[in-house]
């Protein structure tokens, strides 16, 4: 029996490899392994596995505001961890705070700290919140709507910040390569279910050398195709031919 290997996975396992052989200095055994036994972060089996999430409303904080909610000298604390390494969903919750004081309670604050806050809403929480929040990528907040963040210790005005958090696949470059796609390419995401299918376009590629394969789609998005109950999920590359800028 006879295999190939694709130049992407060449790829991907050199890098893994590299980060084996950091990971294994003070086992140099490990070394020895063959090249075969390494795979690019989240791979199953040799190949991508993909994964669909649902990102539920939640709040990212710097140190500065931690401290304001939480008290002088407070951290996050990591409670769960998420499926990306290095990331979490802390045991700190905080209160969004909208106008005409509708309010979200228990909101959850998501870890690492950043170097800027921001609120992640559905549509759905949005409205509840009377806050019209638009549809963008992380970071990306210029010119969005504030709001109030209550803690145990104290409050925080965010003068922008509030968004809808726009769809999109985190990837690493070997699962780039797989689907022949790039950083900030747009994918699309078809899931199969029982009565209520859905095509979404737009999801937006985040490639980084450390990610696995996951697209993040928030409650509202998760809800119209029943996630939950999907028969099928596929992640294609977006050749309609127009390129949409
Ligand atoms: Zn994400």
């Amino acid at each position: 029996m006879t295999f190939t290997i694709e130049r992407s996975q060449i790829e991907g396992l050199v890098r893994s490899a590299i980060r084996g052989s950091l990971a294994a200095s003070s086992a140099p055994q490990s070394a020895s392994k063959t090249l075969a036994g390494f795979q690019p972060p989240g791979w199953v089996d040799g190949k991508p596995n993909l994964r669909v999430s649902i990102s539920a409303r939640h709040v990212h904080l710097t140190d500065e505001h931690v401290e304001m909610l939480f008290g002088a000298g407070s951290k996050l604390e990591p409670d769960k961890d998420l499926y990306q390494d290095g990331f979490y969903a802390a045991k700190q919750t905080v209160m969004v705070v909208g106008p005409r004081r509708r309010m979200l309670p228990n909101v959850r604050v998501l870890g690492p700290t950043r170097p800027f806050s921001q609120v992640e809403l559905a549509l759905t929480d949005s409205i509840s919140l009377g806050i019209d929040a638009p549809v963008r990528h992380s970071g990306h907040v210029h010119d969005t709507p504030g709001c109030v963040l209550v803690g145990p210790a104290g409050t925080v005005k965010l003068d922008q910040g509030v968004i809808r958090a726009a769809r999109h696949v985190h990837m690493n470059f070997a699962d780039a390569d797989h689907y022949g796609v790039k950083n900030s390419d747009k994918m699309q995401l078809v899931v199969k279910s029982k009565e209520c299918s859905v095509i979404f376009d737009d999801v937006l590629v985040r490639a980084d050398e450390a990610a696995k394969l996951e697209v993040h789609i928030d409650t509202d998005e998760g809800n119209a195709c029943n996630l939950e109950a999907a028969m099928e999920i596929l992640l294609r590359k977006d050749d309609c031919g127009c390129q949409k800028k």
